[in-house]
């Protein structure tokens, strides 16, 4: 926990807070709290800056702090991509939040397994338990959007080109001809396929909404390395 994150459930008066559960324990265990001690703390969709630990008690902790630091600006790039196995879906949404994108679809598509859909860690406060700790490891107090489409066909027909209009759109493929552009300043949407790759008819409906292919090379990554190595290639301030 690089950064304790505090809700508006947590805030006891103005510049105070209360701390309870996990991140108690890990203000405990990992920061070794003590009265007195300074941390970095975020209030959640608001700004950074330093808390003080003001009382220690057996399950919580008090402290006051000042956020006046604006948090890291938002990646340029969302980011579609077909639902990966449990495993690697944790790793992907660590990937993308980790490097400030603001907005994850996970979709549907021919090879992802059905039963990947009924797993845990996509229920709910699973899916928000995971997206804060990779805002607590990467110091940016601003949630994602994350949003999940069961429907291949309607949400690239119905959706996708309302949200490309003022954006540029790139499908990860490892045999695609173009590179992968480095540094983007515009809004970008980059599209990353299932273990077995998008079909034939997939990549179609891709490149008819206005995508265009870019690789890496001919190394085929699996998803979790595709999507950090793209977007740690993309990303401005990467
Ligand atoms: N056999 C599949 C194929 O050739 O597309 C492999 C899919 S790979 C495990 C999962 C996804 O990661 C791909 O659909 C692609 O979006 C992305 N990816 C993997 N390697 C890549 C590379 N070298 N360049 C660009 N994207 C890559």
């Amino acid at each position: 926990m690089n950064c304790l994150l505090l809700n508006p459930e947590d805030l006891t008066a103005p510049g105070r807070a209360r701390i309870t559960g996990r991140r108690f324990q890990q203000l405990k265990t990992v920061i070794r709290a003590e009265v007195g001690k300074r941390c970095k703390v975020g209030l959640r969709d608001g700004c950074l800056g330093f808390g003080t630990i003001c009382s220690m008690g057996p399950d919580s902790a008090e402290l006051e702090f000042v956020c006046d630091v604006p948090p890291p600006p938002p990646s340029p790039i969302s980011l579609i991509i077909a639902l990966p196995r449990p495993k690697s879906f944790t790793k992907v949404l660590h990937a993308a939040v980790e490097q400030g994108v603001k907005r994850i679809w996970f979709i549907s598509s021919f090879k992802v397994e059905k039963s990947y859909w009924n797993a845990p860690r996509l229920m709910q406060d699973a899916v928000e338990e995971e997206v804060t700790l990779a805002l607590e490891q990467c110091c940016d107090p601003v949630s994602p959007r994350i949003e999940f489409r069961r429907a291949f066909k309607p949400f690239l027909e119905d959706e996708v080109p309302g949200l490309l209009v003022g954006t540029d759109a790139f499908l990860g493929d490892p045999a695609g001809t173009e590179p992968v552009p480095s540094k983007v300043s515009r809004p970008t949407i980059l599209a990353i396929g299932p273990e077995g790759g998008f079909t034939d008819y997939e990549n179609g409906k891709f490149r008819e909404a206005g995508f265009r292919s870019v690789s890496l090379g001919a190394r085929v990554l699996r998803s979790e390395f595709a999507a950090a190595a793209l977007l740690g290639r993309m990303n401005p301030d990467c």
